[in-house]
């Protein structure tokens, strides 16, 4: 697919900031990370939980993924229940979501997977 690559094996995509994290060229706190797979605090959290889970794979968005991708993107939501478990916030209650587009209040374009947790959260659409 065009403009979709393997940014841990291709080497880094220099324009996108998340493979530029993935690849340690820029600065991040990591949380978690396997072959497939890295996670890290947001830089500007919206609760005392905020993290992005990011599949190494460069994927621009989710209207981007292919029939392959399936088990990748089961294994973000695996990683992201582990991290809520970790963070004590799995019991409390957490909320994951993928923002897509610009409509959608995307503003990066590698797809992730936010998990947000340790506070009461508001159901809003705004
Ligand atoms: P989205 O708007 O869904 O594309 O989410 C992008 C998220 O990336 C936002 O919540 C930003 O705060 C976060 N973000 C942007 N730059 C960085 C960075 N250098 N390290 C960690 N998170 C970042
Ligand atoms: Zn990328």
């Amino acid at each position: 697919m065009p403009g979709v690559r393997e940014c841990d094996t291709v080497g880094a995509m220099s324009n996108c900031l998340f493979c530029r994290i993935i690849a340690g060229e820029l600065p991040a706190a990591k949380v978690y990370e396997d072959d497939q797979i890295v996670a890290f605090d947001d830089i500007q959290p919206q609760a005392p939980v905020h993290v992005l889970i990011v599949p190494r794979k460069h994927i621009p968005t989710l209207n981007d993924l292919d029939a392959a991708d399936g088990p990748l993107v089961g294994r973000m939501v695996q990683v992201a229940t582990g991290i809520a478990r970790d963070r004590g916030t799995d019991t409390a209650g957490y909320r994951t979501l993928i923002n897509v587009n610009e409509g959608g209040g995307q503003s990066v374009y590698h797809v992730h997977l936010h998990l947000l947790g340790g506070r009461q959260l508001q159901y809003g659409l705004g």
